[in-house]
């Protein structure tokens, strides 16, 4: 009887054994999986962690330039460009309108919060076509008025049509995080990149520009010397912990642009806001972008300042800061 339940008894021990070696080997498993897809569990978390809304703010003048809808706030940048903010929405985001002869480019199509085609059609009576800088829903969101859209001739972005319509995949689009559909688009223009547009008597360059996403796009406007640029660069935090986000990607890029573009050209970002200029179309310089290049010298070497848990964030310069997942996302 003894020896019987003694073994009974050892029979439970090995169970016990057994049973806290596979919650162990889970656990590690668990943090393992957590580590590697970071990026897109992040994303998931947002919205529970950080629900967003409008910008609670006193109605009138709220920013630079001139309220449209008490929504909008438009800049005349000159040289038939306008810049097109959305300073009630937590993201701060500006679109672009650039304005030739016969024809006029809306680069991002703004959230959707509101019918950005209003604004729009209050600035030109031309043929609008849009061409989104990335996927991401503050940028693509509203384009749904629009008619004619085009998109960078990429794999990525060709492997989104299905028929006659492009949708962008949930963390292409990642509209989750406030809760928004992602738009079917007819898209009416497949844009090489290199390839240049002819607005009637201006013209832009499309450039291919990886880092924050990989179908990321800007506009080069050379007669003026401006870079359209989305959010590979722009005052405050550059996410580059996103799914899809690459440093290896935003350094090749940066060289390429540091290497093509004149030393005077003024690069027009998608969120606000610079230090001490309140809300207004946000810009930068090439020495901005100079720095961008640096602080992903030392951080892809390990030797960034700063870091943190996640995302790691590291000083660019007073204008920015470099947002990463750990060392081995977004390489
Ligand atoms: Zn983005
Ligand atoms: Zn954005």
């Amino acid at each position: 009887m003894i020896g019987r339940r003694a073994a009974k008894g050892d029979q439970v021990g090995r169970r016990a054994k057994r049973a806290a070696f596979m919650g162990i080997g889970l656990l590690i498993l668990g943090i393992v999986l957590a580590a590697c897809y970071a990026p897109y569990i992040d994303s998931e978390l947002a919205m529970w962690l950080d629900p967003h809304a409008i910008v609670d703010v006193a109605p009138a003048k709220i920013a630079k330039g001139r309220m449209v809808d008490d929504y909008f706030a438009v800049e005349d940048l000159g040289e038939g460009t306008f810049a097109i903010g959305e300073p009630r929405y937590y993201q701060q985001n500006y679109s672009y309108l650039i304005v030739g002869a016969s024809r006029a480019i809306l680069f991002d199509a703004g959230s959707g919060t509101r019918d950005i085609s209003a604004v729009v059609a209050g600035l030109t009576t031309l043929p609008v076509m849009v061409i989104v800088s990335h996927l991401h829903f503050d940028h693509l969101g509203g384009i749904g008025p629009f008619a004619d859209a085009a998109m960078i001739d990429l794999p990525d972005t060709r492997a989104d049509v299905s028929g006659a319509y492009f949708r962008p995949s949930r963390y292409e689009y990642m509209g989750f995080v406030d809760g928004r559909d992602a738009p079917s688009i007819r898209v009416s223009e497949w844009l090489a990149p290199g390839v240049t547009i002819d607005l009637g008597g201006r013209s832009l360059r499309v450039l291919s520009t990886p880092g924050h996403t990989p179908t990321s796009v800007a506009l080069f406007d050379p007669a003026n010397r401006r870079l359209f640029i989305g959010d590979f660069i722009y005052p405050t935090t550059l996410y580059a912990f996103l799914p899809g986000a690459s440093l290896s990607a935003y350094q090749a890029t940066a060289r390429m642009l540091l290497g093509m573009l004149p030393s005077d050209t003024v690069l027009w970002t998608a969120h606000c806001c610079r230090r001490n200029e309140g809300v207004s179309a946000p810009w930068l310089s090439m020495s901005d972008l100079r720095d961008l290049d640096a602080a992903l010298t030392l951080v892809r070497a390990g030797e960034g300042r700063g870091g943190g848990f996640y995302p790691r964030r590291f000083p660019v310069n007073s204008e920015m800061t470099l947002a990463t997942g750990f060392p081995w996302n977004n390489r």
